[in-house]
């Protein structure tokens, strides 16, 4: 079932959206070579916690951190570690959850550690552009194929792959609510969107195959090519005439990566 927020729900959607994307912010200044992602997992944590919210993953399904922390051929649900420490070279996806007054937000941007490889940037370049491309379909009256087509076409156009078991998703009282948002799709086909539907767009894409593989741990996702793999995420709301409105804005990031920001 999906859920139509009003305004109300909205203020505090927008109050949960801000503080995931001020703690990419804080992620965002200390993605460094020689930081573990336990280190990382706990500047978020903290800084959730200090503006009275709870992160959203902790305990959800058994997840061990606030954030999934994945490197290079990692796509998604990386656990944070003190033996993972980030090094010259590598990508780092951050997933970002955070509840406040019932309401969650969702986000993730994939960070550079020093210097990456240029065609690894282009892989970035094009997976954080391929969800703009996903959020300019995401008006009223549109579908949510619409959505994954305008994700996989601007993708595989530039020889990549769009991972298909995981998908974006309703976001609200819950994390993950109704509908899906797969990163594929035909125009066309699916949900209608509807003003007042708030979702996470997510595109998960890989520079090799789309075949990936889960960890023994029951979470951690890898291409099954160990081929690189970005991950770019925003919670929007569908608006009444007019362009979705992006709650979980990548601002704070830029503030801090200046020209190092994709
Ligand atoms: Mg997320
Ligand atoms: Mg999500």
């Amino acid at each position: 079932m999906i859920y139509l927020k009003t305004e109300e729900d909205l203020v505090f959607l927008r109050e949960s959206g801000e503080i995931v994307a001020k703690a990419l912010g804080e992620v965002a200044k200390c993605v460094q070579p020689g930081v573990t992602t336990k280190y990382i997992d706990q500047i978020a944590e903290d800084f959730i916690r200090s503006y009275g919210a709870e992160p959203s993953f902790l305990n959800y399904g058994g997840f061990p951190a606030s954030l999934c922390i994945s490197v290079n051929e990692v796509v998604v649900h990386g656990f944070p570690s003190e033996k993972t420490i980030l090094k010259d070279g590598d990508i780092v996806s951050v997933d970002c959850g955070a509840k406040k007054n019932g309401f969650h937000g969702d986000s993730a941007y994939t960070f550079r550690v020093g210097d990456v490889k240029q065609e690894v940037v282009a892989l970035l370049r094009a997976t954080k552009e391929s969800l703009y491309m996903g959020i300019e379909q995401a008006v009223e009256g549109k579908r949510i194929g619409d959505i994954g087509n305008a994700v996989q076409t601007y993708c595989q156009r530039r020889g990549y792959s769009v991972v298909r078991e995981m998908v974006g998703h309703g976001v609200g009282r819950e994390l993950h609510e109704d509908p899906e948002v797969p990163n594929y799709g035909k125009h066309g086909a699916g949900p209608q969107l509807k003003a007042g539907m708030v979702i996470a767009i997510e595109p998960m894409i890989n520079m090799g195959s789309k075949n990936i593989i889960i960890g023994r741990n029951g979470w951690e996702v890898r291409t099954a090519d160990r081929k690189p793999s970005a991950h770019f995420e925003n919670t929007i709301a569908i608006r009444k005439n007019g362009a979705a409105e992006i709650l979980t804005s990548f601002d704070h990031i830029k503030e801090v990566l200046g020209d190092r920001f994709i």
